[in-house]
């Protein structure tokens, strides 16, 4: 199971990687990661604001498994915004997760000071306590504003990306950039509308397989590192099932046509909305 991708910087990321936002804390959380673990999921997506780094670091360890096997994403949350204090939110963010360095860490909207944010993981990459350096929620403004003010472009930008928003325009702003896109809400947080689609359910027919796994399929032929989230222990393994199959040019496009324009995130400048 997984593809890895490259980010600029020649570190591998596995393709497909396990949200962890919103899982309920306690015996489910445990559940739902040792199930990952087991299927074979080793990206973990967590950050400072969905208040489980510890546990996922917690459960991480108690599988055994070396820590470099595993590549663990965090992100600097908006009120620790700032050369200092993003310094520090990362040094608790360690501590919680309980590791001595991160795969990747993220700011985790553009609010105020992401660009001294910025500065502080450039540091802490440069210092090797980071592989990956990077941002969520962007915007080509913001990106730009990060390119013309500092030393190293961010290398991957999470934004929410499903078939109803694809964001095609960013997409291809990133690919231009070598800036790796990752989706959250790849399934659009599991609306019943979007997964009911007749294109989805018929496609999914053709495969043998979910609407789900088509469309996280898609967004593996489209280039994009997807982190789907889900606590159900059929539905971790089914979404990690989706390297076996491909999806023809015909059935990305009929995929394609399913852009409405419709998001999650209310405002995308807000660092408020849905964390
Ligand atoms: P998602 O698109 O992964 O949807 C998750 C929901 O889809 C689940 O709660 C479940 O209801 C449903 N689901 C999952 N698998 C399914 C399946 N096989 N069949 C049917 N339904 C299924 O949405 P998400 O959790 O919002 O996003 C994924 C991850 O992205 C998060 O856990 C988090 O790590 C990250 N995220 C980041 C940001 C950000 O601002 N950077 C925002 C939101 C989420």
């Amino acid at each position: 199971m997984n593809k890895v991708i490259e980010a600029v910087n020649g570190v591998k990321i596995p393709q497909l990687g396990f949200g962890v936002y919103k899982i309920k804390k306690g015996e489910e959380f445990e559940r739902a990661i040792r199930e990952a673990i087991r299927v074979g999921y080793r990206h973990f997506d967590t950050a400072k604001i969905y208040g489980n780094e510890e546990a996922l670091g917690r459960e991480l360890q108690k599988s055994g498994n070396p820590r470099e096997q595993f590549f663990i994403t965090s992100k600097v949350w908006t009120t620790d915004l700032g050369y200092e204090a993003t310094k520090r939110a990362f040094e608790q963010t360690c501590k919680k997760l309980n590791v001595t360095y991160l795969d990747m860490y993220l700011i985790h909207f553009a609010g105020p000071r992401y660009l001294e944010a910025w500065r502080a993981l450039e540091e802490l990459y440069s210092e090797g306590k980071i592989k990956v350096i990077g941002v969520a929620n962007f915007e080509i403004q913001h990106l730009e504003n990060v390119m013309k003010h500092s030393k190293i472009p961010p290398m991957v930008n999470q934004i929410e990306t499903h078939p109803e928003f694809p964001q095609n325009e960013l997409h291809d702003y990133l690919a231009r950039h070598q800036i790796l896109h990752e989706a959250w809400g790849p399934l659009g947080q599991g609306n019943k509308a979007l997964l009911g689609r007749p294109e989805l359910t018929e496609i999914a027919l053709h495969h043998e397989k979910s609407a789900a796994q088509v469309i996280l399929r898609w967004h593996l032929q489209r280039g994009i590192i997807v982190i789907p989230k889900s606590s159900n222990p059929q539905r971790i393994k089914e979404n990690s099932e989706i390297f076996d199959f491909e999806l023809t040019e015909k059935e990305m496009e009929t995929i394609d046509r399913l852009n409405t324009g419709k998001r999650y995130s209310v405002n995308p400048n807000g660092y408020m909305v849905n964390p």
